[in-house]
This record gives C-alpha cells, sequence and structure tokens, in this order.
C-alpha cells in the first residue's frame, strides 16, 4: 500500500483534530536504538523518542525479553480485580522512589487518566473542585484535564466540571517579570500565586497541579525553588500540590530523578506516565496514604497497571539505574544546550534555548520577539528532510523540543547538532 493510500485513509476514518507532523505525515515501521525508519525505508534519527515515550530507545532487547516472558505465560491480562505480583513490585519501588511519605500508588493507562485521577483525589480530599494551573500548562485530553489546561490551542472544551484559576511563573520567556532575578522572578510570582487564590476563588482550593518543566508548552522551565516558594504558601491554605511528572519523570531532567526536585519540595501527589515503560502504555498516581485513601466509593482501572505494561516498566526502571542514564540526560543535555546556543548566535529567527537535561527547547521568533511559527515548522521539516525527527510545541506552535531516549551516544548528539544547526540555518533564510 502506498504512503498516499495510508494517508487518505488515516484522512477518511480519524478525527481531524488529530494531530499529525509534517506536510507527509511519516510511517514509522521499524525501529532501533535512537532510530526508526519509515515505510519507504528512509531512515531518521528520532530526537523526540515517540513522544518522549522511547525513554531508553527502540527495541530494547532487556525489555522486549522480559515482555515476551510475561506474553510465554499466556497472561496478557487478568484485571485488578486479582493479586498482580508485577503490578505490587513496580508500585512498591515507585513509592519508594517518590519521597512522599506513606505513599501509595494508583495505576492508569496513560497520563491523562492519571491526571484525572489526581484531580478526583485531590477533589474529594477537599471536598472541592476549585483548581489551580499554570498558564501555558498541558494536563491531557479528558473533561477535568482539558480544563487545567492553559493552552489556547489544546483546551478545546470550557464547559469542565473543574473551576479553574491560572497561576504565573513556568513560562519566563514571555512573562512580564522575566528580566528580574530569580529570587525577585520567584517572589513576584509566588506574590502573584497568593493574589490569585485571595481574589479569584472561594479560598476553598482544592489543590495546585503544574508540569515542573512544561512539555506541550515548549519546554518550559522555570528558576529553581519557584515551587518551594508556591509550596509554602498552598500549606498555608491547605491546598494541595500536584507535580505532572508525565515529561519530567524517570531522570530526564538530568540533575534530578523527579522535575520537582530541582525545586526542593516533595509534593503531595505526583503523576506520571510517558517513557515509565519505554513506550508501552501505562500511567499512575502516587500520593501521600491520607490523600489516596479519600474515595469513599470504589474503583478501578481494568487495564491499569496491566502485567505486561508493568513488567515492562520494571524492565525499564532496572535498565535506566543500571546504564545511569539519568548521568547521561545532564551529560548530552548539556551539550545540546552549548551547540543549540551557539547556533543561536548565527541565527536571529532563535528567540531563546532552554532546558534541563534532555528536554531542550529552541523558540523561534520574529525580530520583535512575537512569536513565529512558520519558522518551527520549517526546522521541522528541514531536519526531516536530512534524517532528523524533532518535536514542535509551546503556546503559540513556535518550538522546537528535543528530547531523545537517554541512550543517546556523543556521536549522535554531534550528528544531531550539525542537522539542527542547518535546518535553523535553512529556516532563517527563508524566513529572513
Ligand atoms: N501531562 C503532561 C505533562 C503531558 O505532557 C501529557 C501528554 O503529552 C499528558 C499529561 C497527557 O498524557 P497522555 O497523552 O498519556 O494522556
Amino acid at each position: 500500500m502506498s504512503h498516499a493510500d495510508l494517508l487518505a485513509r488515516h484522512r477518511a476514518v480519524m478525527p481531524g483534530w488529530l494531530a499529525l507532523y509534517y506536510d507527509q505525515p511519516i510511517e514509522i515501521v521499524r525501529g532501533s536504538g535512537r532510530r526508526v525508519v519509515d515505510g519507504e525505508g528512509r531512515s531518521y534519527l528520532d530526537l523526540f523518542g515517540g513522544i518522549l515515550t522511547n525513554a531508553i530507545g527502540y527495541d530494547i532487547a532487556e525489555i522486549s525479553d522480559a515482555v515476551r516472558r510475561q506474553l510465554d505465560t499466556g497472561v496478557v491480562h487478568t484485571s485488578t480485580l486479582y493479586l498482580i505480583e508485577a503490578q505490587v513490585r513496580l508500585a512498591e519501588r515507585i513509592a519508594k522512589l517518590s519521597n512522599i511519605p506513606d505513599a501509595k500508588v494508583f495505576f492508569t493507562n496513560s497520563g491523562t487518566e492519571a491526571n484525572e485521577t489526581a484531580l478526583m483525589l485531590a477533589s474529594q480530599y477537599r471536598r472541592s473542585n476549585q483548581v489551580l494551573a499554570m498558564r501555558n500548562s498541558y494536563h491531557g485530553r479528558a473533561f477535568a484535564t482539558v480544563g487545567v489546561t492553559g493552552i489556547r490551542g489544546w483546551s478545546a472544551s470550557s464547559l469542565t466540571p473543574v473551576n479553574v484559576s491560572y497561576a504565573q511563573g513556568s513560562y519566563r520567556y514571555r512573562s512580564p517579570f522575566r528580566d528580574l532575578s530569580d529570587a525577585d522572578y520567584i517572589r513576584a510570582c509566588a506574590d502573584d500565586l497568593r493574589e490569585v487564590i485571595e481574589t479569584t476563588t472561594a479560598g476553598d482550593v482544592a489543590c495546585l497541579i503544574a508540569e515542573p518543566i512544561q512539555g506541550v508548552g515548549g519546554f518550559a522551565v522555570p528558576p529553581k525553588g519557584m515551587f518551594r516558594a508556591f509550596k509554602e504558601i498552598l500549606d498555608e491554605y491547605g491546598i494541595l500540590f500536584v507535580s505532572d511528572e508525565v515529561q519530567t519523570g524517570w531522570g530526564r531532567t538530568g540533575e534530578y530523578f523527579w522535575g520537582i526536585d530541582a525545586h526542593g519540595v516533595v509534593p503531595d501527589v505526583m503523576t506520571f506516565a510517558k517513557g515509565l515503560a519505554n513506550g508501552l502504555a501505562i500511567g499512575g498516581v502516587v500520593a501521600r496514604g491520607d490523600v489516596m485513601d479519600s474515595l469513599h466509593a470504589q474503583s478501578i482501572s481494568t487495564f491499569g497497571g496491566n502485567p505486561v505494561a508493568t513488567t515492562a516498566a520494571d524492565a525499564a526502571l532496572d535498565y535506566l539505574f543500571e546504564h545511569d542514564l539519568q548521568a547521561n540526560a545532564a551529560k548530552q543535555g548539556t551539550r545540546l544546550l552549548a551547540g543549540l546556543r551557539s547556533v543561536a548566535e548565527r541565527n536571529p529567527v532563535v528567540g531563546d534555548v532552554r532546558g534541563m537535561g534532555l528536554m531542550v527547547a529552541v523558540e523561534l521568533v520574529h525580530p520583535d520577539g512575537t512569536p513565529r511559527p512558520d519558522a518551527a515548522t520549517r526546522v521541522l521539516e528541514e531536519a526531516r528532510a536530512r534524517g532528523v525527527l524533532v518535536g514542535k510545541g509551546g503556546l503559540y506552535g513556535n518550538v522546537i523540543r528535543i528530547a531523545p531516549p537517554m541512550t543517546i551516544t556523543d556521536e549522535e548528539v554531534e550528528e544531531a547538532l550539525g542537522v539542527l544547526d542547518e535546518a535553523i540555518s535553512a529556516a532563517q533564510e527563508e524566513v529572513g
């Protein structure tokens, strides 16, 4: 079947709002390490790792073998009505890693479900549907999560069961406070948070949900310590803090295992998904025991924590620790940032290069600093033509996102930087 046929069939039966990258979207049919091959035999270096899902890479024998052994038992699924050893083992591991006191874990199949669960728990615990979220945030595509998403392009519904107020601070590049020192910036954002609580809510707020580094929002990194200042205020009001670690967990930020660790604070609830099982569908919530146990009704996730996904996650965590991928994320992230900053010096279309570990972003702008989404689309296409896949994002769709598998090597980073230099320079030339 031709590529054109597949695209036509996709367009005929799939929703128009289902986002696809590229003028001619790619069908990926094989993968190995950090590389994937499309239906026409072209090979690409994947600098987006699926969507930060293939945290370790493609075709990782240790994970495939563990999954195969589970499949060989004949048990793909039994439902959470039965005990599942792999699930309990993974929950113990995540509870311990979370640093949350008396932590309990509930597994889902996606980040959206994890955040829906966290919002439900916080609402139940605090008997309130009032939620604080950050501007420029993304938390998922279901009813409550879309309601706390602070990006117009992804927040399709204003009909949401949560009553949301937005705080600022995560997206420093476009903040009115951006030129302040870190300490003054944090103070200004914390004062603003207090004012949001005092003036825009009825006072009985359930939680603040926030990404330590905003993912879809274009890898927006707030100064270290900002969420600690926020948490102090939240504690005064008894408001829970939910850290959405769907993109930032499992060492991706290099310096820290959880993104929130950069702020020196332990949240009440964390949510996770994406990279945990290196591409298999899994998500979950880890929360203080009293918060997790605040649901008075029974609840279940039919597929959440199934034996295949939890076995894969356990093997992926083994791999991550045995190969110290967090250290590699720190090292390669530093090299990517330095290389891209040097590209930025020659290309004024680059307004900002930012990131931490293997979450690295390039924000493209007009000379007056206004967003330039056409340049981002150009970079995506130019990189693809040179055999490199990157992500796109940001409030205005003008940010290139680089988040490769955490196994990426020195040589691959060199290759990536060479191609990104050419792609950004080509976009610069075209957009002027
Ligand atoms: N939270 C964050 C920070 C995300 O980046 C995403 C997805 O991109 C989600 C939640 C939703 O996860 P999922 O697409 O697995 O439902």
